[in-house]
């Protein structure tokens, strides 16, 4: 799960960043509206939280730039004027939740979890596919009935999958989204092999009767049974 903090001040910026990262997701930041655009239009994020007074624009305007760019973000706004229209134009323009400052983390952690479970995974907490069930909330995964340990990132992985059955996914953007900005850099790729050839190998082991099939020079798809 990856989350966007848009926020322009630096010591709550900060505050949040140790948060959320302390949950286990992949944390990026953006300090202006500027760099929070260009993030929104280069890569996905699961949720975003949004700060609404920016130095140099309105964070309401990114809201209508998701809408702009056929993007399905989460987001939460985070905003310092307790106003009522903010918050009712923020839903307006598809805001999934709105909270106030000053918050406490544990409230803030709280709306995360509750946007994203009703978010993208339709409001079901396990993902099923074949013989192999995938809770993202305790991060367990079950092949057979029977669970499946995996390491953190291997589990990050399936996820990722489980959410977009049939798609082929290009190993760049599934590095991206797994491993955060640090998957720039092409070295990374290696861990990605490395990873995928571990969850592969512990799937196929338990019995799944779904697999991760690679496309020689593109990527990697999740395919479900035959008979599905
Ligand atoms: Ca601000």
């Amino acid at each position: 799960m990856k989350i966007l903090i848009v926020e322009d001040e630096p010591s709550l910026r900060e505050i949040m960043l140790r948060a959320v990262g302390r949950e286990g997701y992949v944390v990026e930041t953006a300090a202006t509206f500027a760099e929070a655009d260009a993030r929104v239009a280069g890569y996905s994020y699961d949720c975003i939280l949004l700060d609404i007074m920016l130095p140099d624009g309105n964070g309401l305007r990114l809201l209508e730039r998701i809408r702009e760019l056929r993007k399905r973000e989460n987001v939460i706004i985070i905003s310092a004027r307790n106003s009522i229209e903010d918050k009712v134009s923020g839903l307006e323009l598809g805001a999934d939740d709105y909270l106030a400052k000053p918050f406490h983390t544990a409230e803030l952690l709280a709306r995360i979890r509750s946007v994203l479970r009703r978010g993208r995974s339709g409001g079901e907490l396990t993902l099923s596919l074949g013989n192999v069930s995938l809770a993202p909330e305790g991060r367990h995964v079950e092949v057979a009935g029977r669970e499946l340990p995996l390491l953190k990132k291997e589990f990050d992985i399936l996820l990722y999958f489980m959410q977009r059955p049939n798609h082929l996914v290009d190993k760049a953007v599934l590095a991206e989204a797994v491993w955060g900005d640090h998957a720039d850099d092409a070295d990374n790729f290696h861990f990605v092999y490395a990873q995928m050839k571990n969850l592969r190998r512990k799937l196929a082991e338990a019995g799944a009767t779904v697999g991760i099939r690679s496309v020689y020079g593109f990527g990697y798809k999740l395919t479900p049974p035959q008979s599905e």
